[in-house]
């Protein structure tokens, strides 16, 4: 008995593991980094992570099996800018500052907890959120996923949005005060832009969201390198909001991670950006929703100019090389079209850039992974990574509108939907 007891414990050990297992027969894995493609593979997962994957691969007894033997497996998608908590009023006279006069955080956060579910449920395991969640709202939804009261996706967060005064509101009367601060930090110089950084960090964020030129003036290099430095010291990246022009030279000259929207970046800048190794999120809007949004307030021209100069400056983009990541910036609601249907609308602005489906699927995993820091950890589908796992009927190097038809989503091991 007592030789037999440590081989009685091992066999008790290998049982409790097995019936923890989870394994997927897989018909083809689709590798986002690579391009690859291999038919007939098991993945193996245990304890929310990717334990072997193979086509040799022995199933544990025990394990619970899932045949996904006529689907194509990819990494979960991601999506580096999202706003889970906010619905922008389009149409009629609401002025862009409605949301935070009209709504508080607590209903803010109930929306972007529906958001997040609806997100995770088409296939979106990681989203990045760059801000405009209230009086951090998005914290909550978050705090609340990881505690295991509701499934989601994983959130890196970005809390209030730090921008020179006003934040993004215009011409509201002095009357009405500094209002914005719900949603902005005001910060004029570069100590402020330190205190505002130190200040989201407090609070629990990921990622540090700038707003550089919504305004006639915008941050200077030095504040936009006040930014970086305080937040790399503290292990945080760098997101700013700019469309291009004279801001967009100090964003890009002051070494931030990424710049977001970028709309009317010039060849000489995109080059830069490849460079010093900046990624673009390009909010790529497609005309559809362009028309439903409006232009309208004179930063921009008619959504028949717009559109093709987003096409236009995505395919410049591309050609030069420059490190591109999957963002929609899908704040907009419209009948019968959930969050995620208006998200993949985006996928038509990549296809007539002229992007072929390999790079458009490396910018939904591995490209966003790297500039969210978690590249070690999510975005593709090897041993030790997450089991952020989803599935479709078709495959989506062939034909990337695949990705409408996700019909399976694991989220760190979980079994969120099955076909
Ligand atoms: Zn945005």
């Amino acid at each position: 008995m007592k030789k037999l007891f440590p081989f009685l414990i091992l066999l008790f050990a290998l049982r409790v593991v097995a019936q923890n297992a989870i394994a997927i027969r897989a018909g083809a894995v689709v590798d986002p980094a690579t391009g690859s493609v291999a038919k007939n593979q098991v993945i193996l997962i245990e304890s929310g992570k990717i334990k072997e994957i193979g086509p040799n691969v022995r199933i544990p007894n025990g394990a619970t099996t899932v045949d996904l033997s006529h689907e194509w497996i990819f990494p979960g998608l991601m999506d580096a800018h999202v706003h889970l908590t906010l619905t922008e009023v389009t149409g009629g006279n609401a002025p862009f500052e409605s949301f935070y006069l009209k709504e508080t955080s607590t209903y803010r956060g109930l929306r972007g907890l529906r958001n997040a579910q609806d997100l995770l449920r088409a296939g979106f395991t990681t989203v990045r959120e760059l801000g405009n969640d209230g009086n951090y709202a998005t914290e909550d939804v978050r705090r609340a996923i990881q505690a295991g009261m509701f499934d989601g996706p994983t959130i890196l967060t970005a809390g209030k949005i730090i921008a020179p005064f006003g934040g993004q509101s215009t011409a509201i009367p002095a009357e009405q005060g500094p209002f914005w601060r719900y949603e902005y930090i005001d910060a004029d110089t570069p100590d402020e832009v330190r205190k505002a950084v130190r200040q989201n960090i407090y609070y629990g964020v990921d990622v540090i969201k700038l707003v550089a030129d919504n305004s006639p003036f915008h941050f200077s290099v030095e504040e936009i390198k006040a930014a970086v430095d305080e937040a790399h010291h503290a292990g945080r990246t760098v997101a700013v909001h700019v469309y291009g022009g004279e801001a967009a030279d100090n964003v890009i000259e002051g070494g931030v991670d990424s710049l977001e929207h970028g709309f009317f970046l010039t060849d000489e800048q995109l080059q830069k950006m490849k460079q010093k190794g900046i990624f673009l999120v390009g909010t790529d809007t497609p005309r559809s929703q362009l028309d439903i949004e409006g232009t309208s307030g004179g930063f921009f021209p008619p959504p028949e100019v717009l559109a093709p100069k987003i096409i236009d400056r995505l395919r410049r983009a591309y050609r030069l090389g420059v490190k591109m990541a999957f963002g929609t910036d899908t704040v907009i609601e419209v009948p019968n079209k959930s969050r995620s249907d208006l998200m993949f609308e985006y996928l038509a602005v990549w296809r007539e850039a002229g992007i072929p489906n390999a790079e458009i699927l490396k910018a939904m995993t591995s490209n966003p992974a790297e500039l969210l820091h978690i590249n070690q950890q999510r975005g593709t589908l090897a041993p030790g990574m997450a089991a952020d796992i989803v599935a479709m009927p078709g495959n989506p190097m062939e034909d990337i509108e695949a990705l409408r038809k996700i019909n399976f989503v694991m989220k760190d091991g979980k079994i969120i939907r099955k076909p």
